[in-house]
């Protein structure tokens, strides 16, 4: 199929000059359907999330190790505090994690919704 540049009358290929305006006929452009920028951008906004998260955990965990030891008065370290502190990196871990997992549930539940 082969448009004229002037009044976008279409032809068929064996055509290459438009007959109202004398124009020589060019491709006819593929007019491509909109994209769905909504997907695109939740689905990058979604993984820019879970790094952040990822990469706040360890800090999340060492705040409340912090806290924690501030509010008994650790003078040194023992097991008992470094289990402590084990402890609130791992379930940090886990609700960054829940988090995560809760985006993309809902994500997915949308994306199959339409
Ligand atoms: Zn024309």
């Amino acid at each position: 199929m082969k448009q004229c540049p002037k009044c976008n009358s279409e032809y068929e290929e064996e055509y290459t000059i438009c007959s109202d305006c004398n124009c020589e006929l060019v491709e006819k452009e593929v007019i491509e359907e909109p994209e769905n920028n909504n997907g695109k951008i939740s689905k990058g906004f979604l993984f820019i999330l879970a790094i952040v998260l990822i990469l706040f955990s360890p800090i999340i965990s060492f705040k409340l190790t912090l806290i924690y030891f501030n509010l008994v008065d650790v003078q040194q370290y023992s097991a008992e505090n470094f289990k402590w502190m084990l402890g609130a990196y791992h379930q940090s871990l886990l609700v960054v994690g829940i988090i995560i997992c809760l985006h993309c549930i809902l994500y997915f539940y949308k994306s199959h919704k339409s």
